[in-house]
């Protein structure tokens, strides 16, 4: 895949955003375990950077994926996992589904506003008892009149304490369980930064290790009133949109960790060549010059790989295999890469505020988080023919 003017003009832009609006801010963000996702998705969404490959009808560029993963590539300037991953939820995880199979009505009223930078969406797909198990699901949204009325809880969800809506996937059926559920549309304020909505609350703000500027909620839902016309497409094909958006969230995590790995071992160069033991300097060593040549082919081999799926998804290609495999990919290497670095700063390493130990903290969720590494290689024995196939 090949980077174009146009590309590199993106990338750009969004690099000298996060130099003058982003990074001045991170430590405190961090500490604060929250980033104030409304002004600095404002400001991204007068940049533009917010829709790259939305339809233009509501306020986005209508380019094609390729210019996504440049985005979630340059994304991994920021020095930290927390606020890249927001950004990621808002532009390729809440809103696909809703873009490609949303009516006229709800993406003006939900994607308009997200590619504007007006409003903040989340992705509830998880919950205490089914994280992995999607199909698992115990939300249930009841018919009533032209309204569905939705209880149940949602956890692990990002944004959810800052966000105006979620992208909710409920039970809408009693059916099989992959045929049974729906992505609707849910307002969680009554206004932007308003009061939550009658029958929902935050239950808690979770502590995590990492992702700490990036605010992770556990949600209930008691009786919610939402109208019929929020569901995205119809009704009983929730569980097929979600996997589908799958896709493009698995391509983003493949794609947004390239930057941020590069910039760990080249930081861990830099640091080896400096730092003086044995009569030369660390990098004198063989075994940690090998080390580092290992890591930077292993993250070149993710390159070529999450590029290949990228090539292939804009040709309209089905890339549910090739974006596995990278996902995969850039799980392990969201462990190897940091680890191996860490190891080579020594104590320094081992402290809160070096960047290499708060990747280290913030990637271990790569191979958890979208899908963990045990899902990715159920779905790759299936597609490549290892696993037998359920009878119909
Ligand atoms: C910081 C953070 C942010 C998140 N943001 C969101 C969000 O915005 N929206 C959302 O919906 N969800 C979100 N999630 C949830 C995330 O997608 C789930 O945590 C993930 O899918 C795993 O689900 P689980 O935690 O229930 O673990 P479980 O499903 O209980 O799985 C536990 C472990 O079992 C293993 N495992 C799973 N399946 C298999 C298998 N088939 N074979 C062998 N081993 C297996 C894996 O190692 C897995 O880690 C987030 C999670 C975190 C931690």
């Amino acid at each position: 895949m090949q980077f174009t003017h146009e590309h590199r003009e993106i990338q750009n832009t969004l690099k000298r955003f996060i130099d003058a609006e982003i990074n001045p801010h991170v430590d405190a963000w961090e500490e604060a375990e929250m980033f104030p996702a409304h002004e600095v998705f404002k400001k991204m969404g007068q940049l533009g950077l917010l829709g790259l490959t939305k339809p233009e009808a509501y306020g986005g560029a209508g380019l094609d994926y390729s210019y996504g993963l440049a985005m979630a590539e340059t994304l991994g300037h920021i020095d930290c996992g927390g606020v890249p991953m927001a950004i990621g939820v808002q532009t390729d995880m809440c809103t696909p589904a809703l873009a490609r199979f949303g009516s006229d009505e709800l993406r003006r009223e939900f994607l308009a506003p997200a590619i504007a930078g007006d409003q903040v969406g989340c992705i509830g797909v998880s919950e205490p008892g089914a994280g992995s198990d999607v199909a698992g699901i115990k939300s249930v949204a009841r018919r009533d009149g032209d309204d569905y009325v939705i209880s149940g809880q949602k956890m692990w969800i990002t944004n959810s304490l800052q966000a105006d809506w979620m992208c909710m996937l409920v039970n809408t059926g009693e059916g099989p369980v992959h045929k049974n559920k729906s992505l609707v549309m849910v307002p969680l304020r009554d206004g932007p930064r308003g009061r939550l909505t009658q029958g929902i609350e935050v239950a808690r703000k979770i502590k995590k290790i990492g992702m700490n500027s990036s605010d992770t909620g556990l949600l209930y839902f008691d009786e919610v009133r939402v109208p019929q016309r929020n569901r995205i497409g119809a009704e009983g094909q929730g569980f097929i949109y979600q996997m589908q958006q799958f896709q493009e969230e698995r391509l983003w995590a493949a794609a947004s960790c390239l930057q941020s790995l590069d910039n760990c071992l080249s930081a861990t160069i830099g640091w080896a060549q400096e730092r003086r033991l044995f009569g030369g300097t660390l990098a004198d060593q063989q075994w940690v010059q090998f080390k580092l040549a290992e890591m930077k082919t292993e993250l070149e081999s993710l390159r070529a790989l999450t590029y290949r799926a990228c090539e292939l998804y804009v040709q309209g290609q089905d890339v549910t295999e090739l974006a596995s495999m990278a996902k995969l990919k850039a799980g392990r290497l969201n462990r190897l890469i940091p680890d191996g670095c860490l190891q080579f700063w020594g104590g320094m390493g081992f402290t809160w505020e070096n960047k290499v130990s708060r990747l280290y903290r913030d990637g271990r969720l790569g191979s958890i988080g979208g899908g963990a590494d045990e899902v990715m290689l159920g779905i790759l024995a299936k597609t490549l023919g290892i696993a037998k196939r359920p009878q119909a």
